[in-house]
C-alpha cells in the first residue's frame, strides 16, 4: 500500500529513476503520486492527483537535472486524494514522503502549531514532516532529528526524507511499514517493494524496524534503533524483471492467471521438498498440534475457509478461521497447542502482522503462508511456508491465491494423514492428481468457456454465487474477484442459507453462479438451484463433468475435470478469475488498479 521510492547518485538522471520507479510500484497505491528532487541546490516538489502518467506529463515539462529524490504514490487514508494531500510534504527544511498511518498526528498538530507551524494539508504525514523539522531545528543533524521523532511519532510509517541542507542525501526510516535499500555502482536506491529496483540490482537490504538509512550517492549508512551505525546485509531476489512485465498480455491480471500452473507447480514441489521453515531451532512438529487457528485478510481469509473445511473434515482437528482485523483486538482462546496459520500474500499485511503479534505474545507457535520471500511476517513468525507465486502485480490476487489454497491443501493433506483414517489408495490419488493439476490447469485455459458467462453477468448489477461446503468458500473468493474488479455487486451463500431470507432478491434473470462440486453435497446443493431456478434465476453452473446434471436447472454450463475434493478446489478457483476478468473487460473497468484499492495493505 503506497509506493515509495528514493535515490541518490553520482549521475543527474533522479527524475527517471524516480518516475519509472513510481510506475512499477503503482499497483500499491495511486490515487495520486508526486515528487521531490534538487536541481542546483534548488528543491522541486511536483504533485498530481490520479496516476502516475500524469504526473510524469507534468514532471517532464521542467526539465530538471537532478542528481537525487524521493517519490510516492499514494492510497489516501487521511484526506481526500487531491493534489494539495498528495506527498511529498514539505514543513521548514524537510520534505518527506509517507507509508502508513501517524496515530497521535492530532496531538502533535496541536503542539507543534502552538509552537508555530502551519498545515497546509489534511494528511498525517505533513505532521510527521513538521515534527521531524521541529526536532531537526533544534540540532541540524538529520540523524538525531530522526532518532528524536521516532519516540515522538505513534502509528505505522516508511518514510523517505530529504534535508534543504544537505541535497546530496536521502534519508529513510520505517516502524511497522515495510522499506528496502540497495545500491549499484552509481547509486543508492530505496523502495517500498522489491519490483522497483529490478532494473538495476537483485541485492537489497531490509530496513528493520526503527533503523535509520543514510544514502549518499552509492553509499548507503545504516543506523540501528539505538543509532549505532551496522553493516546493510544484503540479500539477494530470485525475481525478475519478466516479473513486472505483461508479455504480451492485455493486463497483469490475465498474465498471472495463465501463470497459475507454473505456481501451483512450484509451490507444490517447494512444500513437497522444503516444507515449513522454522525460525526456532526446532522442526516443525504436525503431531504437537490439537487446534488449529487461521488468521488473514480479504482472499487469504477465503483461502483459509477452504484449508478448514479439509482439516476438520479429513483430519478431524479443531480449526477456527478469523479476519485479522477482529482477531488483533479480541482475547481469543489459544493454548499450547493450538497453531496459529496466517496467511498473506505480501507478508506485509498490516493486520495479519498485528494478529502475528498477539499470538506471540501469547506464545502460541505461528506458521506464516506468505508468498514474498523474507517479508515482515515470513520474518517474524515461528514457522513459515512458502506459497511460490513469484511477483504478483495486479491487485486482485489470482495465481498468489490459487497458490495458497494448494498450499494449505497438502498442509490438510499432512494433518490428514497423521490424524484422519485416510486409506493408503486414496493418499496416492490425491499425491497422482496434484502431480496432474498443473497440466490440468493449462488444458482449462485453453478452453474459453467464460465469455459466455462474462455476457451473462455484464449488464447486471447484482449476482448471486451459491455453493456448500468447500464450494462455498469458493464461492466467497469468486464473488469477492467480481466485485473487486467488475464493481458488480455480489453475495456469496451458502446454498441452503439463500432461502432463510434472501432469496427474496431472487427475480426474472438474476444471475446465480452455482458450485456443485462436493460429491456428498451434490443433490442438496442441486436442490438449491432448483430453487433459485423457479423463481427466475439464470443460473450458470460450473462441475464436475462427471456429475449429471438436467439441463433445464442451468442457462450455461462449465464442467471442471473430477479430482479427489482435496484437489478440486485447486482447479476450480480458475473459472471463478476468468469470469471476474472477463466481465471485468466487457464492462470497461480499469482491471489490474480497481478503483479505492491497492495491493499490500500495510495499514490497518
Ligand atoms: N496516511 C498517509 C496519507 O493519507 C499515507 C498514505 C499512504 O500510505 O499512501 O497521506
Amino acid at each position: 500500500m503506497c509506493g515509495i521510492v528514493g535515490y541518490s547518485s553520482l549521475k543527474t538522471n533522479a527524475v527517471d529513476v524516480l518516475l519509472q520507479g513510481l510506475a512499477t510500484l503503482e499497483y500499491r497505491g495511486y490515487d495520486s503520486s508526486g515528487i521531490a528532487v534538487f536541481d542546483n541546490d534548488q528543491l522541486n516538489i511536483i504533485k498530481s492527483k490520479g496516476k502516475v502518467s500524469l504526473l510524469k506529463e507534468k514532471v517532464l515539462k521542467h526539465h530538471l537535472h537532478a542528481s537525487n529524490g524521493i517519490a510516492h504514490t499514494r492510497w489516501a487514508t487521511h484526506g481526500e486524494p487531491n493534489e494539495i494531500n498528495a506527498h511529498p510534504h514539505h514543513q521548514g527544511s524537510v520534505t518527506l514522503v509517507h507509508n502508513g498511518i501517524i496515530e497521535n498526528y492530532h496531538e502533535l498538530s496541536l503542539q507543534l502549531m502552538q509552537e508555530g507551524y502551519q498545515f497546509h494539508t489534511q494528511t498525517d504525514s505533513e505532521v510527521a514532516c513538521a515534527c521531524i523539522d521541529a526536532a531537526y531545528q533544534q540540532t541540524k543533524d538529520p540523524l538525531a532529528a530522526l532518532q528524536a521523532a521516532q519516540t515522538q511519532l505513534k502509528g505505522s510509517y516508511a518514510f523517505a526524507i530529504l534535508f534543504d541542507e544537505y541535497p546530496e542525501d536521502v534519508y529513510a526510516m520505517r516502524f511497522d511499514s515495510p522499506l528496502i535499500l540497495a545500491q549499484d555502482d552509481t547509486a543508492s536506491y530505496l523502495a517500498s517493494d522489491i519490483p522497483a529496483l529490478l532494473p538495476y540490482t537483485k541485492q537489497y537490504v531490509v530496513l528493520e524496524q526503527h533503523e535509520i538509512a543514510h544514502l549518499h550517492k552509492a553509499a548507503i549508512h545504516l543506523y540501528d534503533a539505538h543509532g549505532n551505525e551496522k553493516e546493510p546485509s544484503f540479500q539477494t531476489t530470485t525475481m525478475d524483471v519478466q516479473a513486472i512485465q505483461k508479455n504480451g498480455y492485455a493486463h497483469f491480471m490475465l498474465k498471472e492467471i495463465h501463470e497459475e500452473p507454473q505456481a501451483i507447480k512450484d509451490t507444490l514441489h517447494a512444500f513437497i521438498h522444503d516444507g515449513i521453515h522454522s525460525n526456532l531451532e526446532r522442526p516443525f512438529d504436525y503431531a504437537r498440534y490439537e487446534q488449529i487457528m487461521i488468521v488473514a485478510c480479504g482472499s487469504a481469509y477465503y483461502a483459509g475457509m477452504i484449508a478448514k473445511e479439509l482439516i476438520e473434515s479429513e483430519a478431524r482437528m479443531h480449526v477456527q478461521v478469523e479476519v485479522a482485523s477482529e482477531f488483533r483486538y479480541r482475547n481469543p482462546l489459544l493454548d499450547e497447542r493450538t497453531l496459529v496459520i496466517l496467511i498473506s500474500q505480501s507478508g506485509e499485511t498490516a493486520d495479519t502482522l498485528a494478529a502475528l503479534k498477539l499470538a506471540k505474545e501469547k506464545k502460541i507457535d505461528t506458521l506464516a503462508v506468505v508468498n514474498v520471500i523474507g517479508s515482515s511476517l515470513a520474518r517474524e513468525a515461528a514457522f513459515v511456508a512458502y506459497t511460490m507465486a513469484k511477483a504478483e502485480i495486479a491487485v486482485a490476487t489470482t495465481k498468489a491465491y490459487a497458490a495458497q489454497v494448494a498450499l494449505l491443501s497438502c498442509l490438510a493433506l499432512k494433518f490428514a494423514l497423521l490424524h484422519g483414517n485416510m486409506t493408503k489408495t486414496r493418499k496416492e490419488q490425491i499425491i497422482t492428481q496434484l502431480h496432474q493439476l498443473p497440466d490440468l490447469l493449462e488444458e482449462m485455459l485453453e478452453k474459453d468457456d467464460w465469455s459466455e458467462s462474462a455476457h451473462r453477468l455484464a449488464d447486471h448489477e447484482h449476482i448471486f454465487f451459491i455453493g456448500r461446503g468447500l464450494d462455498h468458500a469458493l464461492c466467497m473468493e469468486g464473488s469477492l474477484k467480481l466485485k473487486e474488479i467488475s464493481y458488480i455487486h455480489s453475495e456469496a451463500y451458502a446454498a441452503g442459507e439463500l432461502k432463510h431470507g434472501t432469496i427474496s432478491l431472487i427475480e426474472q434473470g438474476t444471475p446465480v453462479i452455482a458450485i456443485a462440486n462436493e460429491a456428498a453435497l451434490f443433490d442438496k446443493t442441486i436442490s438449491n438451484i432448483r430453487e433459485v431456478k423457479a423463481r427466475g434465476a439464470q443460473v450458470i453452473l460450473i462441475c464436475r463433468q462427471d456429475f449429471h446434471v438436467h439441463k433445464e436447472l442451468f442457462d450455461h454450463l462449465i464442467t471442471t475435470p473430477p479430482l479427489d475434493r482435496m484437489v478440486q478446489t485447486i482447479l476450480t478457483v480458475l473459472p471463478l478469475q476468468m469470469i471476474a476478468y472477463q466481465t471485468a473487460l466487457l464492462r470497461g473497468c480499469e482491471i489490474d488498479k480497481p478503483r479505492n484499492l491497492a495491493k499490500s495493505v500495510t495499514v490497518e
